[in-house]
């Protein structure tokens, strides 16, 4: 897989450790048989955006020992299915969301393990915790029993030079930093999409969601709809 080699390269690049970043594929509007295809060739975490194309595709890949993680706006009439099928949860930007997962969390399964969303870019159309709130939500996160919080996930725009897309991102990887300071364990720093993925892992992205640079191009229209491939 190309995308492996790149993430290699900009470990080495950035003086990295070795495997400390790992590669989320993200699926949203892949067929199942190409998710199966990544996880035969030794891919295991998986991202999908939308609950219903995701249970589907769950139910059709389930004897698959696949660790699927939520990317998508996590909506609260859906936290109890999203609580009950998913491994991770990386969008979480509001306190009453985390306490509806960890109160719905099966009794059965491990802890969610979940990712607070930022915004440091204002805009407010965005989904995302600000920096000036970010602390308190981290804690009162951190505390809830069903819940694991594991760090911080980022979906800076898009910015015209290299320079200001490292910006961006050293602004959540201070803000983590600023968080275990405050005595939040965290490990976790989920940035880094197909066009960014360097920029993110030489600001320390221990995750980085990638959806094009894996499958090649959705085809979806930007609905998240299966309309390809016969689906
Ligand atoms: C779709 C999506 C990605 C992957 O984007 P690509 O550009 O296809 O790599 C990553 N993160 C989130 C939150 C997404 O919705």
């Amino acid at each position: 897989m190309a995308v492996r080699e790149r993430i290699a390269a900009a470990i080495r690049d950035h003086h990295r450790r070795p495997q400390s970043v790992e590669l989320l594929a993200v699926s949203k509007s892949q067929p199942a048989a190409d998710i199966r295809a990544a996880y035969v060739a030794g891919q295991r975490r998986f991202g999908e955006s939308y609950l219903q194309e995701a249970l589907r595709k769950m139910a059709e890949l389930d004897e698959l020992a696949i660790e699927w993680h939520f990317i998508g706006r996590v909506q609260s009439n859906k936290t109890r299915a999203i609580a009950g099928a998913f491994d991770w949860v990386h969008g979480i930007d509001r306190l009453k969301t985390a306490q509806r997962l960890s109160d719905q969390r099966p009794e059965h399964r491990p802890p969610l393990n979940v990712c607070l969303q930022v915004n440091f870019g204002g805009e407010t159309t965005k989904a995302g915790i600000g920096r000036h709130r970010l602390t308190e939500l981290a804690r009162a996160v951190s505390v809830l029993p069903r819940l694991r919080l594991r760090g911080l996930m980022a979906l800076p725009e898009p910015a015209t030079d290299p320079a200001a897309q490292r910006a961006r991102f050293r602004e959540v990887a201070d803000a983590a930093e600023r968080l275990r300071k405050a005595g939040i364990a965290i490990d976790t720093l989920s940035m880094g999409m197909s066009h960014d993925l360097e920029a993110a892992i030489a600001e320390g992205a221990t995750m980085v969601r990638i959806g094009t640079a894996v499958f090649g191009e959705r085809h979806d229209g930007g609905t998240g709809n299966l309309v390809h491939r016969g689906q």
